[in-house]
């Protein structure tokens, strides 16, 4: 395969403050692009208009800038790129890879409701796909159809996972995702695939709660005619507890730290060090981190952080 520039990205959602995790997700993102001398995006995902908000988006790039995590390209906004999801969505329907689904919701539940009964898998049950040599029915008037993507039946879908080793889902176990909605607007995760491609992402680094979504976006991403990246599931930080972490476990929001006047790189050395090691090295400087940081040292299972152990880092950086 020809050798492509690395390119990696951070799409938050912006429906809050920058907080610890998304902070170690851009960082991670950002030092494997500095470490291959490629190409470093960031990408805000405001397609739930009811959640974005502008101060969201402002925390993000605050954070960042605090942070100096520089970004090559962007802010791209996903909201400005609705046609291209259109036309992409349209490109599908055009190839028989994507089909409109007449169902209601209130169908679609009663089909659920009647599988869990019946202890079968909670599935669409494909009345609307089209297969060869299956009579349609005819759609009802006055509905709005939703979009679906026709996954393919069978076979399996593998990557190679930068951070988990090698993962194979089997198609039988997915479902036909709506990928735009009765109003016509694109879903998140047909969202994330047009873009990834589009700006040419070979390395998708982002939390392992994205891990479920990757072959559903691998799928799709083949119909589209796209090449794979690279995809790395970093596991998510737990507070002291072993609890998720969250606001109970104290400053969770990179800002707070910030105003402590804590010192940026200190941060970074920290945010660094919840997933990733460097040998015994506890202290080291962000250009030794963009020196060493590649992905053969990413930690497979959660990350536990101790706020005085950021303390610690911060009074010895
Ligand atoms: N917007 C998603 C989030 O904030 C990230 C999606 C991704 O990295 O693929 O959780």
């Amino acid at each position: 395969p020809k050798i492509r520039t690395v390119r990696t990205r951070f799409a938050p959602s912006p429906t809050g403050y920058l907080h610890l995790g998304g902070a170690r997700t851009a960082l991670y993102s950002w030092a494997f692009a500095r470490h291959n001398k490629g190409q470093f995006i960031l990408r805000v995902e405001d397609t739930d208009v009811e959640r974005s908000t502008p101060e969201a988006v402002q925390a993000i790039m605050d954070g960042m800038a605090w942070l100096n995590l520089e970004y090559d390209e962007g802010p791209y906004f996903q909201m400005q790129r609705m046609d291209r999801y259109r036309a992409m969505i349209d490109k599908l329907l055009e190839k028989g890879e994507a089909y409109l689904c007449y169902c209601s919701q209130e169908e679609v539940n009663q089909m659920r409701e009647k599988q869990r009964e019946s202890g079968q898998r909670i599935r669409y049950d494909g009345t609307w796909r089209p297969e060869p040599g299956k009579v349609l029915p005819t759609p009802p008037a006055g509905v709005a159809p939703v979009v679906r993507f026709k996954n393919p039946s069978t076979g399996v879908v593998t990557w190679d996972d930068l951070v988990k080793g090698p993962i194979s889902i089997n198609n039988e176990e997915m479902d036909d995702l709506i990928i735009a909605r009765q109003d016509g607007t694109p879903t998140y995760n047909f969202c994330v695939v047009v873009d990834d491609w589009e700006m040419e992402i070979t390395h998708v680094i982002r939390g392992d709660d994205h891990i479920n979504n990757t072959p559903r976006q691998i799928n799709i991403l083949k119909a589209l005619g796209g090449e794979q990246p690279i995809y790395g599931h970093i596991p998510m930080i737990l507070g002291p507890d072993g609890e998720k972490l969250s606001k109970r476990h104290g400053a969770v929001s990179v800002v707070q730290y910030h105003e402590e006047g804590f010192l940026p790189d200190a941060m970074i050395n920290y945010l660094a060090r919840l997933g990733w090691s460097h040998g015994d090295d506890e202290l080291f400087s962000r250009e030794q981190l963009i020196q060493w940081f590649d992905s053969t040292n990413l930690s497979k299972s959660a990350a536990q952080f101790d706020p005085e152990k950021l303390k610690w880092v911060n009074a010895h950086y």
